[in-house]
């Protein structure tokens, strides 16, 4: 009897379903919050509102290279003298005053003197001696950037959540906190199985293949933050597969397989991630993929990516992403994009498409998407190529040239 016929768990769920379960199954189990240093923070999911502890800039300072004075005593027209009283350089801790036309020579980022409010760019002047000539035509208020123009005092400058980019991390350290509060990153096992693989640098036997896999989804693990444990390459054979599925759920919080999920003879995964734990459900109405599988072994969430390296790519995008995204607190929304198809296009089947696609933009501004020649869910060369996924929804069975599609880009951006 073939293992899928007697179920008590969904089968063959809507891409959307699918990743509701995902988003909350993962969602109660929450990565515990680390504190970690700015400089390794990149990429981190933030768990707790940052509000900055003072203004920012923290007082007002000049945004140029010039003179400060009062706006009130600028000429109208033709050109006024300010006497020099001084000079202020960045960093510097003395303050100056300047009165009734008067000035105070400044750099960039100085602490504007009491009683300016002004600064004329230096190219703008003339020196003459002990004093500066400004013509007419600059603005009172000028080239000064007020304390707070960034940030106020107790605004919340990073959200609880949010991905910490470089901006982000910038934004921070403005703020003054040197570390900051994170979730773990989940510990994530990569098992990937069949009999046929080979690691790159040797060589293949008959009907061998290289194991790409290993590469593909360990690359889109880096590009979220996520160093998988070093992965283990596990035969077609029911004990070594059941022990490795054993040693690496009792130590990770995620392990993602690949291959050996769909209904074939030597597809053992389902039976033993149903014998060993739980199946949460099989199969996913989407192309590639359809065979992908998410279960639980002990405290460890289980995803069975189909062997197929598109299928595996997509599944990992689809569903994975946002299940280690939810298991962080981060919010688990891909940025959507759309763009308008270069050629029509046609589905036969009732399962959400994952397509390949180049995307271009034109003069226009208008951005384009026309799918590659190799569509296959074996050909990897067909992603290496593409710059998105353009996504054709179940109930979608014809597309025109010019209609309006998401996409999802790849592979960085994902
Ligand atoms: P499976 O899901 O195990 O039935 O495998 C489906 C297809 O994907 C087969 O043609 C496998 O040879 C291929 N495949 C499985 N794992 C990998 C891998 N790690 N790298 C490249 N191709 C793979
Ligand atoms: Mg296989």
């Amino acid at each position: 009897m073939p293992f899928d016929s007697a179920t008590d768990y969904p089968m063959r769920l809507s891409v959307d379903e699918a990743r509701r379960r995902i988003v909350d199954l993962c969602g109660q189990r929450r990565v515990a919050v680390d504190s970690v240093p700015l400089d390794r923070a990149l990429r981190r999911v933030l768990a707790v509102d940052i509000a900055a502890p003072h203004p920012i800039p923290p007082f007002a300072n000049s945004a140029m290279d010039g003179y400060a004075l009062r706006g009130a005593d600028l000429p109208r027209e033709g050109e006024k003298r300010f006497a020099l009283v001084g000079v202020m350089l960045a960093g510097t801790d003395a303050t100056l005053r300047v009165r009734e036309d008067e000035c105070v020579r400044i750099t960039t980022g100085a602490p504007l003197p009491d009683g300016a409010d002004t600064v004329v760019i230096k190219e703008r002047v003339r020196v003459d001696g002990d004093a500066i000539v400004v013509p007419a035509g600059d603005a009172a208020g000028a080239n000064v950037r007020p304390a707070g123009e960034d940030v106020a005092a107790g605004e919340t400058v990073a959200h609880a959540g949010e991905i910490l980019g470089a901006a982000q991390l910038g934004v921070i350290a403005s703020c003054g906190f040197a570390s900051v509060r994170v979730a773990r990153r989940p510990r994530v096992a990569l098992l990937v199985t069949g009999d046929e693989l080979v690691p790159p640098g040797e060589p293949l036997g008959f009907g061998r293949i290289h194991d790409s896999n290993r590469y593909s989804l360990g690359g889109l693990l880096e590009g979220l933050g996520i160093v998988a444990d070093p992965s283990a390459h596990v035969r077609d054979d029911v004990g070594a597969l059941r022990d490795a599925l054993r040693a690496v759920a009792a130590t990770c919080d995620v392990v993602i397989s690949s291959g050996g999920v769909s209904a074939g003879e030597a597809d053992y995964l389902p039976r033993l991630i149903a014998e060993l734990g739980r199946i949460d459900f099989w199969k996913v109405r989407m192309k590639p993929g359809h065979p992908v599988l998410c279960g639980e072994i002990g405290k460890a969430i289980v995803f069975g990516l189909p062997g197929n390296p598109v299928s595996s790519l997509a599944t990992f995008l689809a569903l994975v992403k946002p299940g280690l995204m939810a298991m962080q607190g981060a919010d688990a929304a891909s940025p959507s994009w759309r763009a308008r198809l270069t050629v029509p296009l046609r589905k036969k089947h009732d399962r959400t498409e994952y397509l390949r696609a180049r995307l271009d933009c034109g003069d226009d501004a208008v951005l384009r998407a026309t799918p590659v020649e190799r569509q296959g869910s074996g050909m990897m060369a067909g992603v290496a190529e593409a710059d998105a996924l353009i996504v054709i929804p179940e109930q979608t069975h014809a597309l025109g040239e010019g209609d309006v599609v998401d996409v999802i880009l790849l592979p960085d951006a994902c």
